[in-house]
């Protein structure tokens, strides 16, 4: 008999743990490591955030607010909804939480019975999978490539449903791919959906950061498909604020009620604090973040581009890249101690990477795409540079 619940035990530890343990580990040794693993933004959260949040101490705001958050921030999530995604929201629709992780979470426990399918575009983020299979539900994988963009198509999607689907993850722009799907393909997607009766769970979390794309939010294509779409984001990504935890919900209200009841009894409420800082912050993205995140993208795919053995579909959101490494595993890596080695697989690739290149990826494994690594751009040019010169140094080595 194991002391652990069968559902902790059914975790899987995050394959990225023993990778940024050695990772803190060089540091720790004085190793020059250039670290791409980070899912977070370089700038700092808006000063209007931070003093917002002062005021909120210095006022004595620190006592629990309502479960779903607090009225004004509901209210000003409204309008932020209506102005900038042209959606219809009261605040009795939108549930505010600790981080959109927590959204996502109280959305699967409340709209999953044991054994519901939900459709999951591969490649996805780590944490879907496990937050479906913590609810009891059951993820079922859509594979898609480089060759497809990374982009599910209306047949697949159809293809794949039972009369268990309950639910399909959208996740525009994407963590890990920086794939953007166009508000055509958006358009698409919605027309094969309205005429099912899924959920769609729409994680708009990276919508502000799109290079040469519009983020469309799949609730606005059809009204029939915005009945059943939960809009689901968050102040971590568009404001640097990653530390604060602050996500939302919009969709029906029904379904935001039990939310809340849900997160009554689990967190009680976001904090009161941090729920201030995000009223602040709304309407202070600037532009100018984004154009600093499109020319590290430039830069970084073109040095992919020259990299032997290196395919990568061209990202056009957040700020990831997932360059495909296939044709380096199963070849020799001469090590810098004349030591040859073969790599194993796309985990293998990801600890020679760290050990050799000094630069720390996160392997594809986590991400549903084994032979693929995600690197992060939201990092200075000057560690991209370094980066990508010994990457290059890398690919000489392997023959
Ligand atoms: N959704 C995606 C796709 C993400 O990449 C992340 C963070 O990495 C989140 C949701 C959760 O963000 P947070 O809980 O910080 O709001």
């Amino acid at each position: 008999t194991h002391t652990l619940a069968r559902r902790a035990q059914a975790i899987s530890p995050s394959p990225t743990l023993s990778l940024d343990t050695k990772t803190k580990a060089l540091i720790a040794q004085g190793h020059d490591v250039v670290n791409l693993t980070v899912g977070e933004p370089d700038f700092p959260t808006p000063l209007a955030a931070s003093y917002a949040a002062i005021r909120a101490i210095t006022e004595g705001f620190t006592r629990y607010t309502a479960p779903a958050g607090i009225v004004e921030l509901r209210k000003a999530i409204a309008e932020k909804l209506a102005q900038e995604n042209g959606l219809s929201y009261s605040p009795d629709e939108i549930i505010v939480s600790t981080g959109a992780k927590q959204s996502l979470y109280n959305i699967f426990m409340t709209l999953l019975d044991p054994g519901d399918e939900v459709l999951l575009p591969a490649p996805y983020w780590v944490s879907y999978p496990e937050q479906i299979r913590l609810a009891e539900g059951v993820p079922v994988v859509l594979e898609t490539d480089e060759q497809s963009g990374f982009k599910v198509t209306p047949e697949q999607v159809l293809r794949a449903i039972t009369p268990r689907t309950k639910a399909i993850l959208i996740n525009s722009p994407s963590n890990p791919t920086g794939v953007t799907y166009t508000p055509e393909e958006i358009d698409a997607l919605a027309e094969a959906l309205t005429s099912t009766s899924l959920y769609v769970v729409s994680d708009e979390i990276y919508e502000q950061l799109t290079y040469g794309v519009t983020h469309k939010s799949i609730a606005t294509s059809s009204e029939e498909l915005r009945k059943r779409t939960l809009v689901v984001n968050g102040f971590s990504k568009t404001f640097g604020m990653t530390g604060w935890r602050v996500g939302y919900v919009a969709g029906d209200r029904t379904l935001i009620q039990a939310m809340s009841s849900f997160q009554s009894h689990t967190t009680a409420n976001p904090s009161s604090i941090s729920q201030r800082a995000a009223l602040g912050a709304l309407g202070t993205f600037s532009p100018q973040t984004r154009e600093t995140m499109r020319e590290r993208l430039q830069f970084v795919t073109r040095a992919l581009a020259e990299l032997p053995g290196i395919t990568c579909a061209q990202p056009n959101g957040a700020f990831y890249v997932f360059p495909n490494a296939s044709s380096w595993i199963t070849k020799t890596y001469t090590k810098m101690s004349g030591e040859s080695i073969v790599i194993r697989d796309g985990d293998h690739l990801g600890e020679l990477l760290l050990s050799e290149a000094l630069i720390s990826v996160v392997p594809g494994s986590g991400f549903g795409a084994p032979n693929n690594f995600r690197i992060s751009y939201a990092t200075s040019m000057p560690n991209l540079e370094k980066a990508m010169e010994r990457l290059r140094d890398f690919a000489k080595r392997i023959a």
